[in-house]
């Protein structure tokens, strides 16, 4: 039932999400051989789908076909920690210099607007993702997380936004949302939702077939060129070619440095109970995390669960991608201890919540940290991708305009900064091991150290270059 081609015992076996999603994840059929569309989209994650949806929204008499190497939602889509949120990858100094402070905002307005579309459409679609707009709380734990976040509001302020995009919490009401340990403030916005990933891609999956979409699985692209894709079922041809692989890019021919896999790992416990509830809080569901370097996120599952996550498993040489790479054992520890920690009601390893479930899966990273999206009018060659750990909301923002550019419309989406944006590629092994191997561990050391010495680390600005500043 549902057994993948690649290493993975099982599609259900991917994530709690999938595990719990009452999908049995029998894949669709396969290409049955070669073909010709008018669009062809490589990957079945949420940049594809978004990519499909819109596209046929826009002329339903286009002939669009998804090929996917495994099952819809197998990759980054259906593993995530749910934040459909308005962060956007790309520093705003980067963005400014693309383009102007103007289309910097319009970038991240345009994000924000983002985080409401993927709720209507959920609800238009009749998609059960357990989509809640309940914002995320950012807590400071210790003093320079708190000065972090107060210099982050004031600089958001400073650039156009207010107190209704982003607003410092007192001690008191921070730990009303989240009662953690040692809050001494946070901040807030309410630009995030908290989604169920595979309910929403496979949904979505199911949406665009009933348009007339074929979704074609187990269907491996080999490699990309201008009006064709080679399969491992033959030659599809088509005038539009759109990719939509992120951290799986570099597998595909000529496309080896393009971004990086990075890992991210995920934990969650057991449902908890009311009682549990009420000395946690995150009442609204908002998603949470706290000042430091190395990122870590967290949700309040609509089955009341903690789903929590974070950086810090290892970049794998050569730009590798293993079903053993998601699993890390030590950050799955890691990851435990910092939530039991800042959530003491949770109780020991020993007697307290259990943790019931643990994975992890690859997102795409490029060279100067910037996401994109594009089409190549000479080729007709598209992409969209590079989102950092920021895509769930971002690809339904690449979506629409893919779509957009692919059928000409004279939109604003099409001038927002990011569109055709090219980063460079990383370097040739062994530099892209070291340099980002190093830069993880700074993060690490960035946080160990302003835990220990109560100051902002000079690590984590020394860094700040290999680390595009996250
Ligand atoms: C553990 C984890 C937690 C995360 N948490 C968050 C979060 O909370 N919020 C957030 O905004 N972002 C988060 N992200 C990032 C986010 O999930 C991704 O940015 C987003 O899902 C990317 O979507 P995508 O469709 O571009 O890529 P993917 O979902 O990776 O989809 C790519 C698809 O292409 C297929 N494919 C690849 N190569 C080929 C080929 N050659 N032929 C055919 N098919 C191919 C793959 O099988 C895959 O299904 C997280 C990522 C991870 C791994």
């Amino acid at each position: 039932m549902g057994r993948p081609l690649s290493e993975h015992a099982t599609y259900r076996s991917l994530s709690l999400w999938h595990e719990t999603a009452g999908d049995d994840f029998e894949p669709r059929p396969a290409l049955p051989g070669a073909a010709s569309y008018d669009v062809v989209i490589v990957g079945a994650g949420l940049t594809g789908l978004w990519s499909a949806y819109y596209l046929h929204k826009a002329d339903p008499s286009l002939r669009i076909v998804v090929l996917e190497q495994e099952v819809a939602g197998f990759g980054a889509s259906g593993r995530n920690g749910g934040w459909c949120s308005a962060l956007f990858p790309t520093s705003w100094e980067r963005l400014v210099k693309g383009s102007s402070t103007d289309g910097a905002r319009r970038q991240h307005r345009a994000m924000q607007e983002t985080v409401r579309e993927v709720g209507r459409v959920a609800g238009l679609e009749d998609i059960a993702a357990d989509f809640q707009q309940g914002g995320t709380v950012t807590l400071a734990r210790t003093p320079v997380q708190l000065q972090r976040l107060r210099s982050g509001a004031e600089t958001a302020y400073a650039r156009g936004f207010t107190e209704d995009d982003e607003r410092m919490l007192e001690p008191e009401e921070a730990r009303a949302m989240l009662a953690a340990e040692s809050v001494l403030g946070g901040s807030f916005t309410p630009h995030c939702a908290a989604i169920n990933p595979v309910r929403l891609v496979r949904g979505l999956a199911r949406v665009v077939e009933a348009l007339g979409v074929p979704v074609f699985e187990r269907t491996r692209v080999l490699g990309i060129d201008p009006g064709r894709v080679e399969t491992d079922a033959g030659t599809v041809r088509a005038g539009i070619v759109l990719r939509a692989t992120e951290g799986y890019t570099p597998r595909l021919a000529g496309l080896k440095r393009a971004v990086v896999p990075v890992y991210s790992l995920m934990v969650a416990t057991e449902p908890l109970d009311e009682a549990m509830w009420s000395s946690i809080g995150l009442a609204e569901r908002p998603t949470f995390s706290d000042g430091r370097h190395l990122i870590i996120y967290g949700q309040r599952t609509a089955d009341g669960r903690l789903a929590f996550g974070g950086r810090g498993a290892p970049y794998h040489f050569g730009s590798r991608i293993r079903a053993s790479y998601d699993a890390e054992p030590r950050v799955f520890e890691d990851l435990r201890n910092v939530l039991r920690r800042m959530l003491p009601q949770l109780g020991t390893e020993e007697q307290g919540v259990r943790f019931t479930h643990q994975w992890g899966g690859c997102l795409g990273i490029t060279r100067d940290w910037a996401a994109s999206v594009g089409l190549d009018p000479g080729t007709g060659i598209g992409w969209a991708g590079g989102y950092v750990g920021d895509g769930v909301a971002t690809t339904n923002l690449a979506g629409r305009t893919l779509a957009d550019l692919v059928t000409r419309a004279d939109s604003d989406l099409v001038t927002l900064p990011w569109v055709n944006h090219r980063s460079r590629n990383w370097e040739p092994e062994p530099l892209r091991w070291l340099g980002i191997n190093a830069g993880l561990h700074a993060m690490t050391m960035a946080d160990g150290e302003e835990g220990r010495t109560g100051r902002e680390s000079r690590i984590a600005r020394l860094m700040a270059p290999l680390t595009g500043g996250h």
